[in-house]
């Protein structure tokens, strides 16, 4: 598009990515600065569910997420030490993926609709300013006692799961186990960081593996862990902010993170991506001040997601209670009605 202005993003995971591509499509020019290189594992539970599968399908993306390997998870159980559900339909299907191929898959695609991608760029500075998106994942705690929790991911084989999704929560945190591409099962967990421990106390493995005796330990007792796709996360707040919170037009984990046991940070991240393309496209055209395309995305971002982070605060803070953890299991195995409403709040 002649004269029209370009649009750098800082940040190419998803949200970064999907935007960049949905530019793109508007011909809009644009640039993405990502501090890393792909394909790159990331720790998530590499579980899409929600509407950002419908952004996907907009985007034109769903073919593209099915040449990359992606599952489609239909089922999931819930597990304690003591308490388990069945395997139970999920209301809506989810599709599971390794970020390993789903980063590199959505980068390509970029790249062949004539975006500029830099690898190996970090951006710095506290306001990138007119013209730049920050899509650079979560934010730092703003104070050290917000950081609870840590987040370790790693895949394997030889697993074989009784639903395509299981949720194994204890009263350290939980691990998530899904199958995805490749015949793998990614193994996630968020744990919480204890008062005075030291970090080396108990290794990576030993905490994804379950306690002695629990159904995850069983779970995995054959395992064969794929080292190089281990990686690990720390300082993870879960407090939610609006976007309008930002001085900046932020789009995914940069407007605040969703708790992972929703499994719908990806899903936020695809949606809130779509939620800008078309503002800023007026912008990049002159039809649009950068305060009123931030106004409108910040706007349709609070809209949208201001009901699923109320109910995602209050599930993760029950799941993550161990003296409701049974409760919640025996509620989740019984009641259609719970089931349905835990899924459906949060998405
Ligand atoms: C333990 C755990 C489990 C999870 N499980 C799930 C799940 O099952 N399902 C789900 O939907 N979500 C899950 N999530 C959340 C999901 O991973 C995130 O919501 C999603 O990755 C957000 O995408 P994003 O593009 O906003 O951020 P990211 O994917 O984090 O991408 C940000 C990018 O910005 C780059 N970057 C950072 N700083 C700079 C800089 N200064 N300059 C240039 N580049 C920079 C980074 O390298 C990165 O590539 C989980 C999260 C955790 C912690």
């Amino acid at each position: 598009m002649a004269g029209a202005k370009r649009i750098t993003i800082v940040g190419g995971g998803l949200a970064g990515l999907a935007l960049g591509i949905g530019l793109r499509q508007s011909e809009v020019p644009v640039t993405i600065l990502e501090a890393g290189h792909y394909p790159r594992h990331r720790v998530c539970g590499e579980f899409i569910s929600g509407r950002g599968q419908a952004t996907l399908a907009r985007l034109k993306l769903g073919e593209l997420l099915e040449r990359a390997g992606a599952v489609r998870a239909q089922t999931a159980a819930f597990f304690s030490a003591t308490k388990s559900t069945a395997p139970r339909p999920l209301p809506s299907p989810a599709i599971c993926l390794s970020r390993f191929a789903l980063d590199e898959a959505l980068a390509k695609k970029f790249r062949e609709l004539g975006g500029e991608l830099q690898e190996g760029e970090f951006a710095r500075g506290e306001n990138f300013g007119e013209g730049f998106v920050r899509a650079k994942g979560r934010r730092l705690p703003s104070a050290k006692n917000d950081a609870h929790w840590f987040g370790l991911k790693i895949h394997a084989r030889n697993i074989a799961l009784t639903a395509d999704l299981e949720m194994h929560v204890s009263a350290r945190g939980y691990v998530g186990l899904c199958k995805i591409n490749d015949g793998e099962v990614n193994v996630c967990g968020l744990f919480r960081k204890r008062a005075g421990e030291n970090n080396e106390s108990k290794s990576w493995r030993e905490l994804l593996r379950g306690e002695p005796g629990s159904p995850l330990r069983q779970r995995l007792a054959a395992a064969e862990f794929m080292e190089n796709s281990f990686c690990a996360v720390a300082g993870i707040s879960l407090r939610p902010q609006p976007a309008a919170a930002h001085a900046e037009i932020c789009i995914g984990d940069a407007i605040t993170m969703i708790p992972p046991v929703t499994g719908n940070g990806m899903s936020m991240a695809f949606e809130s991506a779509e939620l800008a393309i078309e503002p800023l496209a007026a912008w990049s055209r002159n039809e649009k001040t950068w305060p009123e395309a931030r106004e409108k995305i910040v706007r349709d971002c609070d809209v949208v997601f201001a009901r699923r982070l109320a109910w995602a605060k209050w599930l993760q803070r029950i799941i993550l209670t161990p003296a409701l953890q049974n409760p919640l299991i025996i509620l989740a195995a019984r009641s259609d009605w719970f089931w349905r409403l835990a899924f459906e709040r949060t998405r």
